[in-house]
């Protein structure tokens, strides 16, 4: 099942934007490209705006803006934009992620400029119309912006999450079963935990109370607030507690050496001194020398392909 990503059609590089060009990713294309199949979309090429076109804007209330030219020549597009995303989004359930493009009053995620009727600047407090419409439609979908995936722990958050929900639509794809959302949450803990203490905590029972009277409302709940959680990034403190708790399945397999060598990588790498990838590293080696098939299935050890290299900068 191929692992179907939304993205901004100019972020893919194509010459749709008001000024005629594009805002190519070489990252997201290059890269991402190599695992992802991209849905692209271009909102205000599809309602009938050409490229190159007048630029429009957020105007009025924060909630529900409207869409108009800057110059203030009296286009306003929000209606169309609306009937748009009414169409095309109930076609988007194969999603597994979109990536947006930044500051546009159409696709940005947040921090888009806002004007006053009158034209004066209100802050960058608005979210483009359709970027707004996506994420209240799809609550777990991972959404991010081009300019974010810069930062190497958005981007990391961000392809472990696709990853991690393409595999929920795989689960729903087969059929929802108690088996498989029990399999799915058990390959998924350390994830979790690395993420959201608290809910590691929660998800767990609640899931263990699942049965196939209220699966759909518990499955519903759980997914929910899994991405919610997973959406938030690690802090070191927390992937250091994770690596711990990984050390401790080796405890009776490690010589002396091995365990002190493991837990002075986990130390340095709680300091600072050296990268996730450091630890983690040594504990797939011990794996692979003592197979333990609890451990081997930890999508924490191995959340998506390494060429992507995601792990290098955390
Ligand atoms: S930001 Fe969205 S609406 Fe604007 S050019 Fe890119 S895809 Fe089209």
């Amino acid at each position: 099942m191929s692992i179907w990503v939304g993205i901004s059609a100019c972020v893919l590089g194509d010459k749709v934007r008001f000024d005629g060009g594009h805002k190519l990713s070489r990252f997201v294309a290059d890269e991402l490209g190599r695992h992802f199949r991209f849905h692209p979309l271009c909102p205000e090429m599809a309602i009938g705006l050409g490229s190159p076109r007048p630029a429009i804007r957020l105007v009025g209330d924060p909630d529900h803006p409207r869409v108009q030219d800057s110059k203030g020549a009296g286009l306003d597009v929000t209606d169309q934009l609306d009937a748009f995303s009414d169409k095309v989004l109930p076609g988007l359930q194969h999603l597994a992620g979109y990536i947006l493009c930044g500051k546009s009053p159409t696709c940005g995620m947040e921090r888009v400029k806002l004007y006053s009727h009158e034209g004066e600047g209100l802050g960058k407090v608005g979210v483009g119309v359709f970027a707004r419409r996506l994420m209240a439609a799809y609550p777990e979908l991972p959404v991010e912006e081009d300019g974010r995936l810069h930062d190497p722990l958005l981007r990391e958050n961000f392809v472990m999450r696709v990853m991690t929900y393409h595999q929920w639509l795989q689960l729903l794809a087969e059929g929802l079963s108690v088996q498989g959302l029990m399999d799915f949450h058990r390959r998924n803990k350390f994830l979790l935990l690395a993420h959201h203490q608290r809910l590691y905590r929660e998800l767990g029972p609640l899931i263990a109370k699942a049965c196939q009277n209220d699966l759909a409302q518990v499955a519903g709940d759980y997914i929910r607030r899994f991405m919610a959680a997973l959406a938030r990034p690690a802090k070191r403190r927390d992937q250091a507690n994770v690596l711990m708790h990984l050390q401790g399945f080796f405890k009776k397999v490690l010589e002396p050496q091995e365990k002190a060598e493991l837990a002075a990588l986990i130390d340095d790498y709680r300091q600072g001194l050296v990268p996730l990838m450091a630890p983690l590293t040594l504990l797939n080696h011990h794996l692979r020398r003592h197979p333990l098939p609890y451990l081997a299935e930890q999508r924490y050890l191995q959340p998506y392909p390494s060429d992507l290299k995601l792990r290098y900068g955390l």
